[in-house]
């Protein structure tokens, strides 16, 4: 089997549940992780009678991201989509077809490609079974648990067009996504709390020829899962396929402790969810005024400040991460408090999590002048920012607590040398080009210098030493 020879298409679904306070038809709280069956209505439960009240924030939440997807932003209308399952208490799913709140846009990637958005539509969330006894999946279960608080929770379905050609796109496009979502506060998209859900539409085709039957992976919460999935798929088609069998389009789960996806529902006969337009809501069509007011509170979105944090620091490669950590302000504040924009950029990178404490911009300016210096060593500043992280303060204060002061070139020079004088056997060995013996003599520095050397220049001194 060689897929060299094939080409992957990939289309994703992506559904995001919305950060509103209450459900999209109802008032209940839009909570994660309440009581079971507390956060619950006569709307939300489908009793008879009730009648659905469109959340306005959910409109604008929806609208706020078709906008960041370069998505036509119009008029739109419900439908209901019938299908029965127990976690859907009414019988059927409220959603859109035909007409979408956000169709026809795209998503940039940090590598420059383009993933065609085909609509962004938004619908209520179902509520969550849990399958107990057995495997946790319903054909073995004992029973079953319904939980209803998820149960017309506001989601938007972002559907991508079948533009992505490899896991690694794939993935960068969920990442991509997930940031966009986070930075305008549409969803806080926590894939590991469901808030932010994945399907993978996977096929195989060779260059040239018509694209092949797909099947749709579900069950992937987390980024990671996704590239495992499309890769395992890829390989399972490809060997069908070279054997002469067909696939079968149909729904497949994603096990990721198996490490592989199993067939769930077939879908050769096209599922007929006698969509009809939902009579007891009318159709939605903001006026131009309220987008444009949506439009003008637009968020700098995370391709724009990668640009901006790239061009003030002139990194590259941990841009990305400082970015999606929510951390670039900090660095440009610190940054235009006279701090030292690499060194900055490394310790964000690095050093820091998303949030960083109780760490601001001045003395984390502070601490990147002292570094750039050479007060501080970079192992030294770097448990320097850990406090600052946990307890806030003055970075040069801290230091002086800790003893950090400067160690000049001679001290440095003579630790070295009495370092050499030690060990001469070591050092023979050093001298022969036996690189093991480095951690050694460095950690004897250490050692007699209680830390205060920096571990870079040490080796940098024994290399000279060596060579003379
Ligand atoms: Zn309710
Ligand atoms: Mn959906």
């Amino acid at each position: 089997m060689s897929l060299d020879d094939w080409q992957l298409v990939v289309g994703l679904e992506v559904h995001a549940e919305l950060a509103t306070n209450t459900k999209i038809f109802c008032g209940c709280a839009n909570s994660f992780g309440d009581e079971p069956n507390t956060n619950v209505c006569p709307v939300c439960l489908g009793l008879p009678g009730s009648l659905p009240v469109l959340n306005r924030s959910a409109v604008e939440f929806a609208a706020r991201l078709g906008m960041a997807l370069e998505c036509t932003v119009q008029p739109s209308v419900f439908h209901r989509k019938n299908y029965f399952y127990p976690d859907m208490p009414k019988d059927y799913q409220v959603s859109q077809y035909d007409l979408p709140i956000n169709a026809d846009g795209t998503l940039e990637l940090p590598d420059g490609s383009v993933v065609g958005i085909e609509r962004a539509h938004l619908e209520e969330d179902t509520g969550k079974t849990t399958h107990m006894g057995g495997g946790g999946r319903i054909h073995d279960a004992a029973y079953s648990l319904v939980d209803y608080n998820r149960a017309g929770v506001p989601l938007v379905e972002i559907v991508s067009r079948p533009d992505i050609r490899t896991p690694e796109q794939a993935q960068a496009y969920a990442t991509e996504l997930r940031a966009i979502l986070a930075a305008t506060g549409v969803s806080d998209a926590k894939m590991e709390e469901g808030s932010m859900r994945v399907d993978a539409n996977v096929s195989m085709h060779k260059p040239g020829e018509p694209y092949g039957t797909r099947c749709e992976i579900k069950n992937l919460n987390s980024v990671r899962s996704l590239g495992r999935a499309i890769r395992y798929e890829m390989e399972r088609q490809v060997q069908l396929l070279e054997s002469g069998e067909r696939i079968v389009q149909e729904t497949r789960h994603w096990d990721e402790d198996a490490g592989r996806t199993r067939p769930g529902r077939s879908k050769e006969q096209a599922e007929d969810y006698r969509y009809f337009q939902e009579p007891d809501l009318v159709p939605v069509a903001p006026d131009d005024e309220w987008l444009a007011s949506i439009r003008a509170a637009m968020p700098m979105l995370p391709a724009a400040r990668r640009t901006r944090l790239a061009a003030q620091t002139g990194g590259d490669v941990d841009v990305a991460l400082v970015v999606e950590r929510g951390l670039d302000d900090l660095v440009l504040e610190a940054i235009a408090a006279g701090g030292d924009p690499g060194r900055l950029l490394v310790h964000a990178s690095n050093n820091l999590s998303a949030g960083a404490g109780e760490l601001s911009a001045r003395p984390f300016a502070e601490l990147s002048k002292l570094e750039a210096t050479g007060a501080l060593t970079a192992t030294q500043a770097k448990t320097v920012l850990a406090e600052l992280v946990t307890a806030g303060g003055d970075p040069a204060a801290i230091a002086a607590t800790r003893g950090f002061e400067a160690m000049g070139d001679d001290a440095l020079a003579a630790a070295v040398d009495a370092a050499i004088a030690a060990d001469p056997e070591a050092w023979e060995k050093f001298k022969a080009g036996d690189r093991k013996v480095t951690g050694f003599f460095v950690g004897l520095v250490m050692k007699t210098t209680k830390g205060k050397a920096d571990g870079k220049a040490v080796t940098a001194l024994l290399d000279a030493r060596a060579q003379s």
